[in-house]
């Protein structure tokens, strides 16, 4: 929190059209520090999108709003959702690199704040359909999907922050299920923990699985694409992030790091490295996965 109330002493030097916007800004949210400082298009620090990223901002009916933060590049059709969205980012930034012990981010993510739902349609048209459709994550470039300003925060820009991470730290050939699961288990740790710095707990509950829906690990540990029946894609998500729960308990959140370089690019078998390089027993690896999959049938409340 420090570095971030640092951070805001230099908004004082902005210029040009984002002044007005600040000054509203800093009346509205008095209590809490800007960390970023809107610019014009021209003045951002690296304003190259992708293909994607101009088809979705030329789908709105009115002009987008451009901030920079210094990990972050900001388009939003909302100011006010771009303060919001800042918040969260930034704190995800900090939550996010330390649990995974990762060091300074070497590029910024691009993060698009959809306020409106012909924009957000847009941004699924291309980028594709995911998950409960509130967030999606291309490359450097994070989508998000806030149509209604009175939203409880969600988990959606944690979730794509920890894919952006993994990606940008090891490739993009971490298996599917270990990145998923790594996405919805730490992203959901760090929303939460970002409604406590707002005095507020949160829960979530998960329902059970059915078991008519149940998946084979094999199954979950090769896949490349996600199953295109929900029920199934359900039921993927749900064991991908129990099995990485369960294995963090054993092993440890240090050992995070070092399993994914061992198992990128599918060149080292997952059970062998955390017998090889873990030491953990054969019987207990099959307890994990025993576990994991007695977690997903059971409903599920996490606080
Ligand atoms: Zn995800």
């Amino acid at each position: 929190m420090k570095r971030h109330a640092r951070r805001a002493k230099g908004i004082g030097g902005l210029g040009g059209p984002g002044v007005a916007a600040m000054v509203y800004l800093l009346g509205a949210w008095a209590a809490t520090a800007q960390i970023f400082e809107v610019k014009t298009w021209r003045d951002l620090s690296d304003n190259r999108t992708s293909r994607m990223g101009r088809a979705v901002m030329s789908a709105a009916r009115s002009p987008w709003v451009h901030a920079e933060s210094a990990h972050f590049i900001y388009h939003s059709e909302s100011l006010q959702e771009l303060a919001r969205v800042s918040q969260e980012s930034e704190f995800a930034h900090d939550y996010i690199a330390d649990y995974l012990g990762l060091r300074e981010q070497d590029r910024k993510a691009r993060i698009f704040i959809c306020v409106s739902e012909r924009v957000w349609f847009r941004a699924m048209e291309i980028g594709g359909r995911r998950e409960d459709g509130v967030s999606l994550h291309v490359g450097n470039e994070i989508y998000v999907y806030r149509p209604d300003e009175q939203r409880e925060p969600g988990m959606d820009v944690a979730h794509e922050l920890v894919h952006f991470r993994i990606q940008r730290e090891f490739g993009d050939r971490v298996p599917l299920w270990l990145e998923e699961g790594l996405a919805v288990y730490l992203g959901w740790k760090t929303a939460r923990a970002y409604q406590e710095t707002l005095g507020r707990s949160v829960y979530r509950e998960m329902p059970a699985l059915d078991e008519a829906d149940m998946l084979e690990w094999n199954e979950v540990f090769q896949r490349r694409q996600y199953p295109r029946d929900p029920d199934a894609n359900r039921a993927f998500y749900r064991l991908a992030s129990h099995a990485v729960e369960r294995m963090i308990d054993v092993l440890g959140r240090e050992a995070v790091p070092r399993l994914l370089t061992l198992v990128r690019d599918g060149q080292a078998e997952l059970e062998a490295v955390l017998r090889e390089e873990f030491g953990v027993s054969k019987e207990e690896i099959h307890a994990l996965w025993r576990d994991a999959r007695a977690d997903a049938l059971r409903k599920q409340r996490a606080e």
